[in-house]
């Protein structure tokens, strides 16, 4: 079988996308990290999950979160649309099945910020397309501080945030890397290589055998 295609040494296979889960305490990062590789990177896809949560100063439906009340969301979960879901911090969440099979298959990658019993379901689904990445944070008290510089959330919404970040970091060991974000810039480029490395992997050439075979038969026919 031809590779997709051929610059001067470098030959390119088709590949399955990869799942990035980037997961973490609120504050520590994630959606930093996510826009970084995002803005970066032409073949990576955002899930954009759905939310019963208020929306925020600055958030754009469908952008950030597809934002829909309590009875949409129950009726998209009772009919099988929801690929995982879960309550946080008291709202519900859920990643849209719709597309994320089809960009996988054609080989785009999608990256999802979702919390803990996400990627748990995610993994018990779509384990073998998953690269999971979870974030700390250097300190609490830095935690603390970047909740309250986001000025996104009452100080009752942040405490709650804080005291989730305790069973949230309880799973560091159901992910594949734990990264400690006190630095953005290298925070971000560890998570793109991350990503980079997770592209090579030998289980996501699905090209590959067909040009082994080739390969031998060119030996044979020597
Ligand atoms: P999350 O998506 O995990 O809730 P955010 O990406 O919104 O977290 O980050 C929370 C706040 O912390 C934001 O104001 C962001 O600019 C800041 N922040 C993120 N990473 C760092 C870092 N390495 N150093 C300092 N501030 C950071
Ligand atoms: P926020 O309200 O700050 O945007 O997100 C709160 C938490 O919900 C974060 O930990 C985030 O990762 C998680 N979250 C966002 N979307 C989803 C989702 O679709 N599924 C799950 N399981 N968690 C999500």
């Amino acid at each position: 079988m031809a590779p997709v295609w051929c610059l001067g040494e470098t030959m390119e296979f088709n590949r399955r996308g990869v799942m990035l889960v980037i997961a973490s305490p609120s504050g520590a990062g994630k959606s930093s990290i996510t826009r970084r590789l995002l803005t970066g990177d032409d073949n990576l896809t955002m899930s954009v999950s759905v939310t019963t949560r208020a929306m925020r100063e600055g958030e754009v439906d469908g952008r950030d979160y597809h934002f829909v009340s309590l009875d949409k969301y129950k009726a998209m979960r009772d009919q099988g649309k929801l690929l995982e879901w879960a309550k946080v911090h008291g709202n519900f969440y859920g990643t849209p099945a719709a597309q994320v099979d089809d960009l996988i298959v054609s080989g785009r990658d999608v990256v999802f910020d979702i919390d803990y019993q996400g990627t748990q379901q995610l993994y018990a689904k779509r384990g073998s397309d998953m690269v999971s990445v979870f974030l700390l944070p250097p300190s609490i008290p830095e935690l603390q501080e970047r909740l309250r510089a986001r000025a996104l959330d009452s100080e009752e919404t942040i405490s709650r945030r804080l005291q989730n970040a305790r069973i949230e970091i309880e799973h560091w060991g159901e992910y594949d890397y734990v990264l400690v974000n006190d630095d953005l810039d290298k925070t971000s480029q560890s998570v793109a290589q991350i990503l980079a490395t997770g592209r090579l992997a030998r289980s996501r050439q699905t090209d590959l055998s067909g040009f082994i075979k080739d390969l031998q038969a060119q030996i044979d026919s020597l």
